[in-house]
C-alpha cells in the first residue's frame, strides 16, 4: 500500500514541476513576443526610447501614414497657402522624419494631427502653450507661431540660419514631439550638430551648429 502512496507522491510531484516548467518557459517566450512585436507597450514599459532600426533599402519606404490637416488660427500675416507648401515639403523631404519610415499625407478631414498657423495671442491662450514659441498639445495639434514662422527667434538669426531652414527646424522639432518625442535633448556632450528635439530655438547647449532635420539616432516614433 505505502509502495503504492510513495509511487504516486512521486508522479504527482513530477506532473506539478513539468507543468512549472512549461509555465516558465511559455511567459519568458511570451514576454521575448511582446517586447519585439509592441514598441509602444514596450517605450511605455521601460520609459525610454525605442529605436527602430533602418536598413538602407527602407530608407525611402514609407511603412506609417499620418495624415494631417493644415489650420489657421486667428490673423497671421504669413500666406497660408505658402505656409501649406512649405510644411508639406519639410515633411516630405529626404532629410527628415520620412526617414523614420514615416509618409506625410495633407487631408482636410479624418488627420492624425492638425498643424496650425497661429497668432501669436491665441497660441498663449492654449493651455501649455506660449505666445513666445511654437507648441505641440495633447489634443494633436502642432501650432506654428506665426511671428516665429516669418522671421525666426533671436538665436536662429545670431546663429545664421535662414528663414527657411527655420521652418523647417520647428516643423520638424513639433511634429517630432507629435511623433513621441515628448522629451528635450538638453546637451551636446561631443558637439556636433544640435539634435532636432534639443530647443534650439533658446540656445545651443554646446552643440556646435544649428540643424533643422532629425539625427540618426532620433529617427524613432510611437506611432503605428
Ligand atoms: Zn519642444
Amino acid at each position: 500500500m505505502f509502495k503504492y502512496l510513495k509511487l504516486f507522491i512521486i508522479a504527482l510531484a513530477g506532473i506539478i514541476a513539468a507543468f512549472f516548467i512549461t509555465v516558465i518557459f511559455s511567459n519568458s517566450n511570451n514576454n521575448t513576443t511582446v517586447l519585439s512585436l509592441d514598441k509602444d507597450l514596450y517605450t511605455k514599459l521601460t520609459q525610454e526610447k525605442f529605436s527602430i532600426s533602418i536598413p538602407d533599402e527602407k530608407t525611402t519606404q514609407s511603412i506609417i501614414t499620418v495624415k494631417y490637416r493644415p489650420l489657421v488660427w486667428g490673423i497671421v500675416e504669413a500666406d497660408f497657402n505658402d505656409f501649406k507648401t512649405k510644411v508639406k515639403e519639410t515633411l516630405n523631404d529626404t532629410r527628415g522624419w520620412k526617414r523614420a519610415g514615416l509618409q506625410f499625407i495633407e487631408v482636410e478631414n479624418g488627420a492624425d494631427v492638425d498643424i496650425i498657423l497661429s497668432d501669436p495671442a491665441s497660441l498663449g491662450a492654449t493651455p501649455g502653450c506660449s505666445s513666445e514659441l511654437s507648441c505641440t498639445t495633447w489634443s494633436n495639434q502642432v501650432i506654428i507661431n506665426d511671428l516665429r514662422w516669418r522671421e525666426g527667434t533671436e538665436a536662429s538669426r545670431s546663429a545664421n540660419m535662414s528663414t527657411r531652414d527655420y521652418q523647417h527646424m520647428v516643423i520638424n522639432h513639433e511634429m517630432g514631439h507629435w511623433l513621441g518625442h515628448h522629451q528635450h535633448e538638453t546637451s551636446c556632450p561631443n558637439g556636433g550638430p544640435a539634435p532636432i528635439m534639443l530647443q534650439q530655438s533658446t540656445g545651443m547647449r554646446g552643440c556646435d551648429s544649428f540643424n533643422a532635420w532629425p539625427l540618426d539616432w532620433e529617427l524613432w516614433t510611437n506611432k503605428k
